[in-house]
């Protein structure tokens, strides 16, 4: 199989430094903020799209969010069980990662933790609505197996995006929405711990 993984809040633990950098941008603009709870409970393009940001202005954001979690690369964390996890999916299965955050932050965050020796790539390209067209993407440029594939991810827009390409979606609830948004969506199969990925695909941990 081959099984693309979504970074943040999928692999990369950032959930806390995204949203201390969200709130500061808030408050700067004098917007109204919101809570850690909302913001699971939402999820970003309902929150992106009713804060009033005019779409135009987000790709700038999300180049200046890219440089900020740059700098906090060094203390960005994964999941706790997720290495061990990586690493056996790793020797029956082909990894990759696609993101809208930058290849060199995702590459750093992987070397620093011993990960990158066991994804075949990194696909990153910032356009926060169009997931399924950068899943489509890739599976043409890899010549992936739709069938083969699952799109692994914490967001709902990430169930949209697979389900656009015409694969199947693992959404986990580790990330950045919660368990009641996510099933809202339809996910083929739920994670509810990094482990739940070995039984998925017939390991054992
Ligand atoms: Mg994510």
């Amino acid at each position: 199989m081959n099984l693309i993984f979504d970074f943040d809040g999928t692999i990369c633990d950032n959930f806390d430094t995204v949203f201390i950098l969200a709130t500061e941008f808030l408050q700067k603009e004098g917007r109204t903020i919101i809570s850690a709870n909302e913001v699971r409970r939402k999820g970003a393009k309902k929150l992106i799209s009713e804060s009033g940001i005019p779409k135009y202005k987000i790709p700038k954001l999300l180049l200046l969010a890219r440089k900020k979690i740059a700098e906090q690369i060094p203390n960005l964390k994964l999941f706790k069980t997720l290495p061990k996890v990586i690493i056996k999916l790793s020797k029956k299965h082909k990894l990759g990662i696609i993101t809208s955050n930058s290849v060199e932050n995702v590459t750093t965050f992987l070397k620093n933790h011993k990960l990158l020796k066991y994804f075949s790539f990194i696909h990153s390209e910032i356009d926060l609505f169009g997931k399924g067209k950068k899943l489509k993407k890739v599976i043409s440029r890899f010549s992936l197996l739709p069938e083969e594939t699952i799109y692994i991810g914490d967001e709902t827009r990430d169930i949209e995006a697979a389900k656009y390409a015409k694969i199947k979606s693992v959404a986990v609830i580790w990330g950045y929405e919660s368990e009641k948004s996510l099933k809202g969506q339809n996910p083929d199969y739920i994670a509810e711990k990094p482990k739940d990925l070995l039984k998925m695909f017939n390991l054992t941990s």
